[in-house]
């Protein structure tokens, strides 16, 4: 039999954004409930260290510090539960949510905080090494890739933003762009072309990988569908992939405003979004830093700010 809860302050989803919002809503009294997902502690459970998150010299096991993050939050009261928000109504007051249990929620606040998701190529070399030398995060990995030889997949903004940043640490950065140009920024075109350690295959795609214990090399095509179309293998060390990122925001879509990629829209350098009460925190609503520790500062202004419209709703 189906329920219906009411709570102050909603939280959906569990990573960095999610958590901190709970942590920070907690001491706040707002006695949140947060719904962890489908992946409870978010993308950051399926790197290996985090040894860019401020506190950490050692650096820190990815799955361990989701995990700490919510003992903390639990710590302060957050009710936090398995499963999924599969439906929202911002039409009435109490926004209604309901789970994919079919359980209602009733909410004055709700932090979005559904993260997105790193785009693959669908090959099914990406799975079988993910996580021994295939990475979809140059500036979390790429300290593993120190003087060795990699490839970046991707001609965007964030493709040569991560050939610069690992052209830093590696011996060699191979970029497999599929068109005959870069789609990023002039100014950032110009910086990969300049980079003697970049290597731009214009009209190549990658076709699998190979190696025995790791990626030893990646399988290439040049030219896709040309009369001169062109197959050989180039030794590298790990793959890297910048194709672009989901936003996990289907399920809000029609009923709060997104961008033409579905990123939400906040107003400024706030979390609030065109529904008020209703907050996004996180990279749901990020589509330039991506970072833990970008994530984690949005959730804390997400729950401060939710605390303060609560105050003028007198709830
Ligand atoms: P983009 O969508 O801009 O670029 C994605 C790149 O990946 C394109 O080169 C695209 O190729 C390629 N690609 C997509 N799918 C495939 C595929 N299946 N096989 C091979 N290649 C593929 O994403 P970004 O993440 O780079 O950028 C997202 C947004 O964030 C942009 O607006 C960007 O400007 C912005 N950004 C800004 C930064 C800054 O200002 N510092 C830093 C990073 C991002 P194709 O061109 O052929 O479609």
């Amino acid at each position: 039999m189906s329920t219906r809860e009411y709570t102050r302050c909603a939280i959906i989803g569990s990573g960095p954004a999610g958590y901190t919002a709970a942590i920070y809503a907690g001491r706040a009294n707002l006695n949140p409930i947060e719904f962890c997902g489908i992946q409870p502690g978010g993308q950051l459970t399926q790197t290996t260290d985090i040894e860019n998150f401020p506190g950490y010299p050692e650096g820190v096991d990815g799955n361990l510090m989701m995990q700490d993050l919510r003992k903390q939050a639990e710590r302060f009261g957050a009710d936090i539960r398995d499963g999924e928000i599969t439906k929202v109504d911002f039409t009435q007051k109490p926004y209604i949510l309901t789970t994919d249990r079919g359980d209602e929620i009733e909410a004055e606040t709700v932090i979005i905080a559904t993260g997105s998701s790193a785009k693959y190529l669908g090959l099914p070399d990406e799975t079988k090494y993910h996580g021994r030398g295939v990475s979809v995060c140059a500036t979390c990995d790429g300290f593993f890739y120190r003087k060795k030889v990699v490839a970046i997949v991707g001609g965007g903004d964030t493709a040569c933003e991560e050939a610069i940043y690992l052209s830093g640490l590696a011996s060699k950065v191979y970029m497999i762009v599929r068109k005959d140009y870069l789609r990023a920024s002039d100014v950032m075109r110009q910086r990969v072309m300049q980079n003697e350690k970049i290597e731009v295959l214009f009209e190549h795609n990658a076709e699998g990988l190979y190696g025995e214990d790791g990626v030893e090399g990646v399988h290439l095509v040049k030219r896709l569908g040309e009369a001169d179309e062109t197959h050989y293998d180039l030794p590298i060390d790990g793959l890297f992939l910048a194709i672009g990122h989901n936003p996990n925001s289907k399920v809000f879509s029609h009923a709060i405003e997104t961008d033409e990629q579905g990123f939400i829209k906040t107003q400024g350098n706030t979390p609030k979004t065109n529904v008020e009460g209703v907050f996004a925190a996180g990279d749901v609503a990020d589509n330039t830093y991506r970072q833990a520790v970008v994530a984690a500062g949005s959730g804390c202004k997400a729950a401060m700010e939710a605390d303060r419209y609560l105050i003028t709703i007198n709830k």
